[in-house]
């Protein structure tokens, strides 16, 4: 299906998680190092299964509308990752998707907000707030920046997780080493930035394409 000029469909999402999948493992051995550094080094294991859960998810039962896209992704991660980042992250997506709805096209400014959405779902399940040195840390900014436009969300959220590396870890497994979690980059918040780089991967890849007629994508 065209896309209308400034909305995304069903396939923009799926290609995004697909896109998300792909850094994954891409990534995995460093996400898995950092949290050997800060925690108990399953991070990129946990999220390649709860990745390749979500892509066989979306190819076996294609979904109809962006909101489903992010629904089923999330219902994956919950189910299949057994560490504290699949219930986040689940959460993230599945809130994020019940906001968009079954509308068939959404605006990058809709999908901000219905992620923004997320992200306080995350903070009220995981208890966390800005700061804590979590994933909340490039979330917060990378949303904040997908206001502006995708490349945008990409750098805030890349810059989040950077600063990340002084913190004291607040929540989650981190946190039991108190000041010896300072000097290392939260895994979670590291893997947020490719949630964020990905997106702005995809809508670049997309813009390429010849598909888009708004400009969007291809800063
Ligand atoms: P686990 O800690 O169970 O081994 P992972 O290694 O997959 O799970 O994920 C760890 C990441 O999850 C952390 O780096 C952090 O970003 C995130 N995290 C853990 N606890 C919380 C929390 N309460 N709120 C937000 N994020 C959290
Ligand atoms: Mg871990």
């Amino acid at each position: 299906m065209t896309e209308t000029a400034g909305t995304y469909g069903t396939e923009f999402f799926v290609r995004w998680l697909e896109a998300v999948a792909e850094a994954v493992e891409r990534e995995a051995d460093r996400l898995t190092e950092l949290d050997a550094a800060i925690g108990d080094a399953d991070h990129g294991a946990n999220l390649r299964r709860g990745f390749t859960a979500v892509r066989k998810a979306l190819e076996e039962e294609p979904p109809t509308a962006p909101g489903a896209v992010l629904v089923a992704a999330g219902k994956q991660l919950i189910s299949t990752v057994g560490g504290a980042s699949g219930p986040l992250y689940g959460t993230l997506l599945r809130r994020a998707g019940k906001a968009l709805g079954d509308d068939p096209q959404v605006t990058r400014e809709r999908f901000a907000g219905a992620l923004g959405e997320g992200v306080e779902a995350v903070s009220r399940l995981g208890g966390a707030a800005p700061g804590d040195k979590t994933m909340l840390d490039a979330l917060g900014p990378g949303v904040e920046g997908l206001k502006v436009s995708f490349s945008a969300g990409r750098d805030r959220a890349g810059e989040g997780a950077a600063g990340t590396v002084p913190l004291r870890a607040r929540k989650g497994r981190a946190s039991y080493l108190g000041e010896r979690s300072a000097g290392h980059e939260d895994p979670g918040a590291a893997s947020s930035a490719l949630l964020f780089a990905a997106l702005a991967a995809t809508a670049r890849a997309e813009a390429a394409d010849g598909t888009r007629t708004d400009g969007e994508g291809a800063a």
